[in-house]
């Protein structure tokens, strides 16, 4: 049960903080070679924010190094696997007992709300690291079947040192979804967030080092994409970028793995996802399930079902619904505030681009029905109204590129054989769903679907035992589930004859 706190709690919280940072680089805080730094905006009300180191490719060699250097110590993966997996825990226990100061970091730092962070973003970011943590003494290698004459060891071995390279609209939860796999498998890694998200990436290093992780398994090196992600993936010492992201920068990573030392690359991109409703379905169900599959993290979510594909003959009547969701249960409102529910976008730019998009689906002829509109401009803050743009068919902007917005584009529909062909044109295949009480077609529907994760008459349901990511351009490679350690290893043969 997570304590609600008001908003003068919150406040006087964040008046106590410090918010200059540098990087943790070798189990210690360091400020950038160049001694440059970076202000962040707060999106919440627009004033300034942290101030923070601004990397380039000295800070990357630096990092690198250390990781390296502690790979090569075998300080962590030559460590007893039980207390490998203490430490590990013990770093989820401290994530969950410095839970309301990280729930902060994350809200300053990309304006969701706070009781959200501290409910979902540091719940599950412990969740991860443990469930890798309690891996740690359960995986065995390997003896293949070479008959009386000789002996081979399959042994699965880490890959040395992994880069990280994340998005900001889950900042701790994607982070985990990378540190505990990579670590798990005995990697060290060198993270650098989005430069609009790293408070929480700082905390949670130096909690790790507390914990007892040694200096150097886990860094964090803040700033750009161009001056510190790029050459963190073209670094010829860099084994392995694990990258979340949009499927444009992804592209590009691949290009540097390419250019460098074809380094493996795991990409976790981005969704264009469909949530179809047939006339059959449970309404209210269907229409919950849209408002908070589109609207949750004000749309800042990759897998957000921003396509609503809708059998015609009830296509007003869940809107209609959709829109009595949101105002029953969708409240907007500064990210300090108990009731809050959706706070707001990542930065100004942003919000541009998502109004932007919603501009361009009225202009080809979409029609807006409620909300998708600046709201809240006094504060100085970044809110977008959750809205719904009806009348789209799926070659218009709004229905091709990733809006990560509160804003539904509905498309109209009348056979199942049509409603398979618009969920499956679209660039992504990141998740889906549908709703019918006709299971034979749910289930036939649900397989035709091309998407890493398929939903029967829910949304978004997730837990760590799913693997998660994406077919087409949204990516490949998995996190979650234990089949996300895989990507972090290789497999070393070692054979022996007799006799
Ligand atoms: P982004 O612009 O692609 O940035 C992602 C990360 O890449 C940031 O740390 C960014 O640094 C860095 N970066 C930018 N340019 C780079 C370059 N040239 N070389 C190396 N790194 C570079 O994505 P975003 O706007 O942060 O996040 C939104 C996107 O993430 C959406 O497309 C969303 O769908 C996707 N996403 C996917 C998943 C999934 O699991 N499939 C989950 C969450 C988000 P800067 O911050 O400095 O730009």
């Amino acid at each position: 049960m997570i304590e609600q706190y008001s908003r003068a709690y919150w406040e006087e919280r964040l008046a106590g903080l410090s918010l200059a940072r540098g990087h943790f680089i070798d189990g210690r805080t360091q400020p950038a070679v160049s001694g440059r730094t970076f202000t962040r905006t707060r999106p919440m009300d627009g004033q300034p924010g942290a101030v923070l180191a601004r990397g380039d490719a000295a800070d990357v060699d630096r990092a690198v190094a250390s990781a390296r250097k502690a790979f090569a110590s075998g300080a962590w993966r030559g460590r007893d696997p039980l207390e490998k997996k203490r430490i590990m825990l013990r770093w989820a226990e401290l994530i969950r007992a410095h839970g309301e100061e990280l729930a902060l970091l994350e809200t300053l730092d990309v304006g969701k709300p706070v009781q959200a962070s501290l409910g979902v973003d540091v719940r599950l970011c412990a969740e991860g690291i443990q469930y890798y943590g309690e891996m740690i003494d359960k995986m065995y290698d390997e003896i293949a079947p070479t008959g009386p004459k000789a002996r081979a060891l399959v042994r699965k071995v880490p890959l040395g040192v992994v880069a990280a390279i994340t998005p900001w609209n889950y900042p701790m939860i994607i982070d985990a979804w990378k540190l505990g796999p990579a670590i798990a498998a005995g990697n060290c890694v060198v993270l650098k967030p989005a430069e609009q998200s790293s408070l929480s990436a700082l905390r949670l290093a130096e909690l790790a080092v507390e914990a007892g992780l040694p200096a150097g398994v886990f860094n964090v090196v803040t700033g750009f994409g161009e001056e510190v992600g790029k050459p963190l993936a073209l670094h010829a010492d860099v084994d392995m970028v694990a990258f979340t992201g949009s499927t444009e920068v992804g592209r590009l990573i691949m290009s540097y793995a390419a250019r460098s030392n074809l380094k493996r690359v795991a990409l976790e991109l981005g969704g264009k996802s469909p949530l179809v409703v047939f006339a059959d379905a449970d309404l209210d169900a269907a229409a919950s399930a849209a408002a908070w599959g589109c609207f949750y993290n004000s749309g800042e979510t990759c897998h957000a079902a921003t396509r609503l594909l809708v059998q015609r003959p009830v296509q007003d009547a869940l809107i209609e619904k959709i829109e009595a969701v949101v105002k029953r249960e969708i409240v907007l409102a500064h990210p300090f505030e108990p009731e809050a529910q959706i706070g707001a976008l990542i930065e100004a730019e942003h919000m541009d681009k998502v109004l932007g998009l919603v501009a361009a689906g009225e202009a080809d002829g979409g029609r807006r029905v409620f909300g998708a509109e600046r709201v809240l401009s006094e504060t100085g803050g970044c809110y977008v109204s959750p809205g719904v743009v009806t009348d789209v068919t799926n070659d218009m902007r709004i229905a091709r590129q990733e809006i990560f917005g509160p804003v539904l584009a509905a498309i109209a529909f009348d056979t199942e054989e049509e409603a398979l062909a618009i969920a499956n044109d679209t660039i992504y295949g990141l998740a889906g769903a549908v709703f019918t009480r006709d299971m034979d077609r749910a289930h036939r529907f649900s397989e035709g679907i091309h998407a890493g994760t398929v939903w029967i008459n829910t949304y978004d349901m997730s837990n760590f035992a799913t693997p998660f990511g994406g077919f087409k351009q949204s990516g490949f490679g998995r996190d979650r589930s234990v089949h996300a350690i895989d990507k972090y290893c290789d497999y070393k043969t070692i054979w022996q004859q007799f006799g």
